[in-house]
Formats: C-alpha cells, structure tokens, sequence
C-alpha cells in the first residue's frame, strides 16, 4: 500500500472512512492542517490574542500546544500555559514534569497550580471521605476554576483545551443521557461566557479523533504522558466511551455524524437556549455564580463539614 497523497510506501495510517492511506509525514501535516482548518473556520483566534493552554502533559494538550505555537512563530498570537496538579499519586507528578519541558523547549510563561495549594486538600484526599460525590466531579469543577483564575492572572484573552473529537461526542452523550440541557448548550468549539470574568474557551482539536493525536504525538516524537488516571474506570465518561467505541467499529462514520449533528442542532437553537447571566457573585472567592457560593467553594464548604 502506498500513501495516497506523495505514494511513499511506507503508510502509518489507513483511514477507515475516506479510505486515504497516508505516511509519516503527510499524516503530521494532515492532523496540522485539520487543526489550523477548525481554528479557522470557527474564528477560534483573533490576532494579538494571548491564548492560555491547559497544559497536563497528556498528548491532547501537547498537540494543542504543538499547533498553536505555529500561530505564535507568525507572530499572530502569543501562548502561555497552565497545569494543574489535583493531587492524585503515582499519576500526576510525571505529567507536570513534561509540561515544565515542553514550556522550557518552547520558551512559554507556565504556571503549575495545585489543589492543595489553592484549597488545601488533595483529590486523593478527597476520594478518602465516606460520602464524596465522585473523583471527576471534584476534579473537572476544581480544575476549571484553578485554569479560569490563572486565565485572569496571567492576562489570557482565550483559554485553549486539548478536547479532541472522542471527548466532545462523549461530553455530546453524557449531557444528553443526563438530561443536563444546560451543560449541553455549553459545548462546541468556542466557549463564551457573558461574565467578562470567565475567559474564552477554544477546542482546536475537536474534530479529530483520539486515535489519530497519539499518532501524531509518536510520529512526531512528542514526549507525552501517556498514562490513565487512576480514577478514570470509575467515571460515567468512561462508560459512555466504551459504548460509542463499540457503536464506531460498525459505524465508523458515528462520532462525525454526532459532532456535526449537534454543531446543527446549536445553531438552529441559536441564542434561545442562552443561560440569563447572572450579575451576582460568590460570597467567597467573588467568581460570577447564580448561587450565594460558586460550585467550587460550595464543594469545599461541604468537605469541611465532613
Ligand atoms: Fe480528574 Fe476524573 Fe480525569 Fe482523573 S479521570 S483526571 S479524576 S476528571
Ligand atoms: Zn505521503
Ligand atoms: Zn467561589
């Protein structure tokens, strides 16, 4: 089999949907090219943009800021990066580790931020407690508030995570088999809040599949971490992945088909089902919340009781 776009022989990947067989180096390209194609097509960046990258080390991230650092070298935008140590043993340190090399190689501001510093208990402290309301529960609400503020310290004016094509749909089906219209409405490749507090979120890779970005970290030789998190077999995520897989190897074509399904549905809701931005702010850490505590500081009121 030769590749199907320069016919070197040596092929590293054979789509299974457009039936394009590329090699190394037209497979990198392509990934960049997808990549560059959403950030265009969905106006993800604005010149002069100073864009945060939630950096954990993971291929996901390292792609991300992989890809915008090309943006960077034209001297379109400027790149800084955040990493957020949960507190989770044996998993976390390594990939903290190769996001301060990646930052090094690349001379980018990076800012590693805890939970134990910013609110004083760990995650696998957390998980310790009798009546916890699950590791990623915690874990996602913590980790969006730790990246938001470091956002707004930092003078991001976007905020960009490495969610690839496998976690958007999986984001698509959890919100939907849970009822959770809000959290549903809030997805897609760009993120805005009318708080002003809350930075602009960007999903570069959303439209490609996990498969293919740790294809594109080894072909590349991106040093990466590239082990699970110990809690992430107990997540409903996970549940929901293992049944879209299984649907994906009859219907290869399924996790697109979702994707585009839902862009659809967004924009023929259009601004209808736009959450009323509340002006009222956290009794505590002063964030935008619809409640007298944000999420994260009623989680951590709850565990002191505990
Ligand atoms: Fe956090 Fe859950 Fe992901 Fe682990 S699997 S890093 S606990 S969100
Ligand atoms: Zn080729
Ligand atoms: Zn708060």
């Amino acid at each position: 089999m030769k590749c199907t776009k320069c016919g070197n022989p040596q092929v590293i990947i054979k789509k299974e949907q457009s039936g394009q067989a590329l090699c190394k180096d037209c497979f990198i390209e392509s990934i960049e090219k997808k990549a560059i194609k959403t950030v265009k097509k969905e106006k993800l960046l604005d010149k002069g943009d100073k864009v945060l990258v939630a950096l954990s080390g993971g291929k996901d991230s390292v792609t991300v800021l992989e890809i915008l650092n090309s943006f960077r070298k034209m001297h379109i935008i400027d790149i800084c990066a955040v990493t957020v140590d949960e507190g989770i043993a044996g998993y976390r340190q390594d990939g903290v580790d190769i996001a301060i090399n990646h930052a090094k190689r690349l001379g980018i501001e990076h800012r590693v931020v805890s939970l134990k510093e910013e609110y004083g208990i760990t995650l696998d402290e957390i998980m310790q407690r009798e009546n916890h309301r699950g590791s990623c529960t915690y874990c996602g609400v913590f980790r969006r508030a730790l990246i938001n503020k470091a956002a707004r310290e930092m003078g991001a004016t976007k905020i960009a995570t490495g969610h690839n094509l496998d976690d958007e749909v999986q984001g698509i089906m959890m919100n939907y088999l849970e009822g959770n219209i809000d959290n549903l409405t809030k997805l897609g490749p760009k993120t805005e809040s009318k708080a002003e507090e809350f930075t602009v979120k960007i999903k570069p890779l959303r439209e490609i599949p996990e498969y293919e970005i740790g294809l594109y970290v080894v072909a590349k030789g991106l040093d990466v971490h590239f082990d699970s998190c110990p809690y992430a077999m107990q997540s409903f995520r996970a549940e929901v992945s293992d049944l879209i897989n299984k649907l994906n190897e009859k219907h290869p074509t399924i996790k697109y088909s979702t994707l585009r399904g839902y862009d659809k549905i967004k924009k023929a809701l259009g601004n209808s089902l736009d959450k009323q931005y509340s002006s009222s702010r956290c009794k505590i850490c002063g964030q935008p919340s619809a409640n007298e505590l944000c999420r994260a500081c009623s989680f951590i009121e709850e565990l002191k009781g505990d």
